[in-house]
């Protein structure tokens, strides 16, 4: 919505959305699972670009919940005036690169070919479904949904056995409201995880005064921090304090609640030593809440880094296994042999159900684009360029692909910043970069393939320099998807830093993309 606001309100271009959904919001709008709120904090979850939407919209809670959000959005594209712009119905099976018009050829599910100058992806980087290829799930009798294309009438769960396949951060999510209302909640866990309570509430009249009258310090401390949200990370080693210093410090973070508590120290990410106090305190915390010592024990056994994969934050989540209502199944110790037609068998036991819910997450950055077939010169297909994984030139351009950017696309920063930090910045880089190609008659815009490649052994390298590859099972790899070629997917070095790098690349002529004349 930013990107058609900057093209056709700033620039005066043509500029056509092509939207699968009937209505904006793209995850807000299809992730309307119970539970669904955002992590990042509402106050920072929002576009900063104008200063009139920031005076006039005020969130109600710490954390915005998805109808929220979705309102937030429909807002913004009421205000903009942006839907006669934007084509709803409307999903791309294939967009090809026509060499001899230098126009990008899109082609709908409908049939219809429409062709662009530019052409831009904004499809998101967790929006391709991951519903795993479970035996069976066709000769399921009951219900079964995915979290991320949830019935937009919501789902009865009253009286209903429900099994939740999934402990990510959507799961943790979904599992305390979804057994607050079903009959029973079977969780099937394969990997355990981490979670810091949420402490979401309601935003008290002083919190939000205070938010508009510092909104230039709140942005300003976005822009300045390796995620983009609105706290800064401590100066502080975890070895620079004392051991009852450390803990009284993580007691202090888990009071306060959030993504937070990643900030407590600055070498959590990159020092394991450092990293196994945080792991060892939240582990505690776990054992300390549920009451059953064998389910706190699977709950516990957690085999990753603290916060390697995406760390999730939650309101009751490991309370929840202390409702009669609730189990557990260890999924590393009895596996899912099938699905029956009642329920989901495990190498150990049947479990009748009458509703499964896939948390299981998605085909992450790359799948979403795979989605749009897209093919660039000489009839190079994405798919085939990405064999061995994404590369990209600062996640924004890709080598045979002119006149193609991807907002928030594989190598760059992406899902490890507050997204909307992110999408502005892409946003803001993509208009100005039209612009330059406008205002100089330039016909084409391409990365090299030698940027490429440097561009993506700087991504490998950022990650390298953390922890986060060491949860090899994590969609950041791409290891959640059967098949998908291992590589860290997103730009680790941090989102200011990234900033600067694509500024420099910018004034610096556009380095690392070819620009042809026509
Ligand atoms: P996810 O993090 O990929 O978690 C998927 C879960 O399903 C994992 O526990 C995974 O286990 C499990 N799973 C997948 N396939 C399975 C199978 N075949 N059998 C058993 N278990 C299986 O997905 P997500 O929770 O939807 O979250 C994805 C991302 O969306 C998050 O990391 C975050 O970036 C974003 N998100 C944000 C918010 C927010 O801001 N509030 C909320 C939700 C999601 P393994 O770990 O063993 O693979």
């Amino acid at each position: 919505m930013y990107q058609l606001h900057c093209l056709r309100d700033r620039l005066g271009l043509a500029t056509t959305v092509l939207e699968a959904a009937d209505g904006v919001g793209g995850t807000w709008y299809w992730n309307r699972y119970p539970g669904a709120r955002c992590d990042s904090e509402s106050h920072s979850y929002c576009y900063g670009f104008s200063p009139e939407l920031l005076d006039e919209w005020d969130w109600s809670e710490r954390y915005p919940q998805q109808p929220e959000i979705l309102r937030y959005l429909n807002h913004v594209a009421d205000r903009f005036n942006l839907r006669p712009d934007i084509r709803f119905n409307t999903r791309v099976s294939a967009a090809r690169y026509d060499e001899a018009t230098n126009l990008w050829h899109v082609t709908t599910t409908s049939g219809e070919t429409l062709t662009a100058t530019y052409l831009i992806t904004a499809v998101g980087c967790l929006s391709s479904a991951n519903v795993p290829n479970i035996p069976g799930l066709p000769d399921f009798q009951g219900q079964w949904y995915h979290t991320g294309q949830w019935p937009h009438g919501g789902v009865d769960f009253t009286g209903k056995r429900v099994g939740q396949i999934g402990t990510g951060s959507t799961g943790i999510q979904a599992a305390p409201v979804i057994a607050a209302q079903a009959a029973h909640l079977t969780v099937f866990q394969r990997t355990a995880n981490y979670s810091v309570p949420a402490h979401n509430a309601p935003l008290t009249p002083e919190f939000r005064a205070w938010v508009h009258s510092h909104q230039d310090e709140i942005r300003a401390v976005m822009k300045s921090t390796t995620n983009g949200h609105p706290f800064r990370i401590a100066e502080r080693n975890v070895a620079d304090v004392s051991p009852a210093e450390r803990d009284a410090l993580y007691e202090a973070a888990w009071a306060k609640g959030g993504l937070q508590f990643r900030a407590t120290f600055k070498d959590l990410l990159t020092n394991k030593a450092a990293n196994d106090t945080a792991a060892d305190f939240l582990k505690a915390k776990i054992r300390s809440i549920v009451r059953n010592p064998a389910t706190a024990a699977i709950l516990a056994d957690i085999d990753h880094p603290y916060a390697a994969k995406r760390p999730p934050i939650d309101d009751n989540y490991f309370d929840t296994f202390n409702r009669p209502n609730v189990s557990l199944v260890d999924l590393r110790r009895t596996p899912i042999e099938r699905i029956t037609a009642t329920g989901i068998r495990t190498a150990e036991a049947d479990y009748p159900l009458d509703i499964i819910v896939f948390a299981t997450g998605f085909d992450a950055m790359t799948g979403p684009l795979f989605a749009l077939g897209l093919t660039g010169r000489n009839g190079l297909a994405l798919r085939d360029a990405w064999r061995a994984g994404p590369e990209t030139y600062l996640g924004l351009g890709i080598p045979g692909f002119p006149n193609l950017f991807t907002i928030t696309g594989p190598g760059s920063p992406s899902v490890l910043a507050n997204m909307p930090v992110a999408i502005e910045q892409h946003v803001e880089w993509i208009t100005d970069c039209i612009a330059h190609l406008r205002a100089n008659h330039i016909a084409t815009i391409e990365a090299t393939p030698e940027a490429a490649t440097a561009w993506s052994n700087q991504v490998d390298a950022a990650a390298n320099a953390t922890l986060l590859p060491q949860a090899g099972h994590s969609w950041y790899l791409g290891a959640n998807v059967p098949g998908k070629p291992r590589r860290f997917m997103p730009y680790a070095g941090g989102m200011a830093h990234y900033r600067d790098i694509c500024t420099e690349v910018a004034t610096e002529g556009y380095k690392g993309l070819v620009m042809a004349k026509s």
